[in-house]
């Protein structure tokens, strides 16, 4: 599936509306989130649009990675952050609300509350050996 409508973030790459770049090459833009997490919060964007991972080419996704690495590395410098999440929601049940690819590079600083500690199943060690077997059985497969 690829993205038909132009999304908020194409209009951002073909600088229709306005944004807070920080960066560009010839197949990423970074700008600053307009509704940040915290102050510094950067979003990783392809310029070919794909809605997520599941359509994503590989390259271009490791590509969006090591920018984010590197947006990572800066914002650790600067008062603004001493960690960083890198996220990427993919899907609407994970929270994707744009549905342009992208990258969250988000500023962490001691105790910001940001995010709320994830919830937890239980698991059975039964339930747990058929869902490896599965994952491993579809990932041998795709190989
Ligand atoms: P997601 O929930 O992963 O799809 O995140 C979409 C993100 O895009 C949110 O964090 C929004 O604040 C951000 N966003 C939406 N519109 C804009 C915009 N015009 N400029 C910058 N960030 C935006």
């Amino acid at each position: 599936m690829t993205t038909t409508e132009p999304t908020i973030f194409t209009k951002i790459i073909n600088r229709e509306i306005p944004a807070q770049i920080v960066y560009e090459d010839s197949l990423v833009l970074a700008f600053l989130d307009n509704n940040p997490n915290n102050l510094g919060h950067t979003l990783v964007v392809p310029k070919q649009p794909f809605v997520n991972i599941f359509d994503g080419p590989p390259d271009t996704m490791a590509h969006m990675m090591n920018v984010g690495q590197k947006i990572g590395q800066a914002l650790v410098t600067t008062p603004l952050a001493t960690a960083v999440n890198l996220i990427m929601n993919n899907g609407a049940d994970a929270g994707q609300e744009v549905f342009h690819a992208h990258l969250h590079v988000v500023p962490r600083l001691p105790d910001d509350g940001v995010f709320k500690k994830p919830t937890h199943v239980t698991a059975t060690s039964e339930e747990q050996a058929s869902v490896a077997t599965t994952l491993s059985s579809l990932l041998k497969a795709a190989d």
